[in-house]
């Protein structure tokens, strides 16, 4: 059995207003260019720099991001670039391939946040934006990366950043109140991918998975009764699956276990504007709604 990656790319689609990186003959006027490397970074850059900087995310809505590959494209609008906006914790692979020609800036969201690691390794797990806490953190380093790359505009990238910070607080005590909702028994989420960790650990939830990190490598079967043990053994009634990854192993850990659909979540894309999960808050609230849903049936 192999897991292949959804790669769909929606080349043309818009993110909240951003344009995904196509073509190096895209010109970006007088404004400087932030590049992100997926869409909820370039989501994030977005409120916070207004239209005082032109963002845009190398990967698409809906693209699977961990296993991507830069294409030519992709690095002349690296090379193009004034600032460079990585998530960091072994998230990006690609990350040097993309920047072969590219002296622009670089910035690692996740600077100063100390890593969940990948249970029974030194790894670290790299979604710690599934964190509305820890996401805060990603603006702070995004409000003074632009405000280095643009100090004339400092102080409405601040101001900007600072309301947003206030968004993710109302999203954060959101998540808390729906998910600490759920009677203690069925406070166990089980996906297909365990990018719920930093968001697991905010909520008192346990959390269980069928592979830790998307990757390219094949999903084993010991990994199918692993994840069907603990479910069985947290009685949950209800397991969910990522929206960047196909469906086979979620399909047959239903079976396995006689757990229901619990749904899919969002955690490495946002998805197109008329999909629904346009923006990074819209992702929190719409995981956090589908979690309680699923679980309290
Ligand atoms: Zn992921």
């Amino acid at each position: 059995m192999r897991r292949k990656l959804v790669a769909t790319l929606a080349a043309t689609a818009l993110v909240s207003g951003l344009v995904t990186a196509c073509s190096s003959e895209q010109t970006h006027g007088d404004k400087p260019l932030v590049l992100t490397t997926f869409t909820i970074l370039a989501d994030m850059a977005q409120q916070v720099a207004g239209d005082a900087v032109d963002v845009r995310s190398i990967t698409a809505p809906g693209a699977e991001i961990h296993g991507y590959d830069p294409t030519p494209s992709d690095m002349a609008a690296a090379s193009d670039a004034d600032l460079v906006l990585s998530n960091g914790l072994g998230l990006e692979h690609w990350l040097d391939k993309l920047l072969t020609h590219s002296t622009a800036n670089r910035v690692v969201a996740t600077d100063g946040i100390e890593p969940i690691s990948i249970e029974n390794t030194n790894t670290p797990n790299p979604h710690a934006w599934m964190s509305p806490a820890l996401a805060k953190v990603y603006v702070d380093n995004i409000i003074n990366a632009l405000a280095r790359l643009q100090p004339e505009s400092a102080e409405t990238f601040r101001s900007n950043g600072d309301h947003y910070k206030q968004q993710l607080e109302e999203v954060d005590r959101q998540l808390n109140e729906g998910l600490s909702s759920l009677p203690q028994n069925k406070r166990t989420l089980v996906t297909c991918e365990g990018a719920f960790s930093y968001l697991t650990r905010e909520a008192h939830m346990h959390e269980g998975y069928i592979w830790p990190v998307n990757s390219n490598k094949e999903i084993t079967p010991s990994q199918i009764r692993n994840a069907a043990a603990f479910t069985t053994h947290h009685q949950v009634p209800a397991v969910f699956c990522e929206s960047t990854v196909e469906p086979g192993p979620h399909e047959q850990l239903m079976r396995e276990t006689g757990a229901a659909d619990g749904g899919t979540l969002y955690v490495d894309s946002l998805s197109a504007p008329d999909g629904p999960v346009p923006t990074f808050l819209d992702l929190i609230s719409y995981d956090v709604n589908t979690i309680v849903d699923g679980l309290k049936k």
